[in-house]
């Protein structure tokens, strides 16, 4: 089974995609863990990405296309989750022909729902937390960061709502209750 996992910054996508890692022996693609890695790796790449990920920009369509196509050539044991992936319509089509050329396809889009006030403390939160455990906060878990992240979703991802509702994969959950609830919810959507 291949899944999207879709939703704005900090509605858990990540949490809910480890669950299913351990559970259904699943596989996670997670653009944004991958662009990190290339950030601290010190290619040409990840310099080029730092910045427009720091800002709270999204990367080229390109890149994380490209990122994206790596990982569909191996292993898929209990099936992919795209995690942050597509975030725009163009990567959403690159998918589709993706999947089309590996011999696999879509079988659900979990859209996750949150709301705003919830999404800011929840972030807030875990730079807070990153920082109390002696560690750092990511470089975009920040106010102003943040706020572009946002504006970026509400302009370009959300209207992969639209897209995958109107292709009948579309499943939403209540990304809003408790984490045991969101995966409960989500077991019982995909079957
Ligand atoms: P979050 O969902 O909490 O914002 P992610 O870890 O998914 O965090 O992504 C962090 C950043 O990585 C994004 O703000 C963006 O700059 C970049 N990024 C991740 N995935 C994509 C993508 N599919 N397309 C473009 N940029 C991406």
């Amino acid at each position: 089974m291949n899944i999207i996992l879709l939703g704005p910054p900090g509605a858990g996508k990540g949490t809910q995609a480890g669950h299913l890692v351990a559970s259904r022996d699943m596989i996670q693609l997670s653009t944004g863990d991958m662009l990190r890695a290339a950030k601290t790796s010190g290619t040409e790449m990840g310099k080029r990405v730092a910045e427009v990920m720091d800002r709270g920009e999204l990367v080229t369509d390109e890149i994380v296309i490209g990122l994206i196509r790596e990982q569909l050539e191996g292993d898929k044991k209990g099936g992919f989750i795209f995690d942050g992936f597509p975030r725009t319509l163009a990567q959403a089509d690159a998918l589709e022909a993706l999947l089309k050329e590996f011999g696999e396809k879509l079988d659900a889009v979990v859209e996750m729902q949150v709301n705003d006030e919830v999404l800011v403390e929840r972030i807030v939160g875990r730079a807070a937390d990153a920082v109390a455990a002696g560690g750092t906060a990511r470089a975009d878990d920040n106010e102003e960061s943040l706020k572009i992240r946002l504006m970026e979703y509400y302009k370009k991802t959300s209207p992969l709502i639209g897209y995958y509702h109107a292709k009948g994969n579309l499943v939403s959950v209540n990304g809003l209750a408790s984490i045991e609830d969101v995966q409960a919810e989500i077991a019982s959507v995909l079957g």
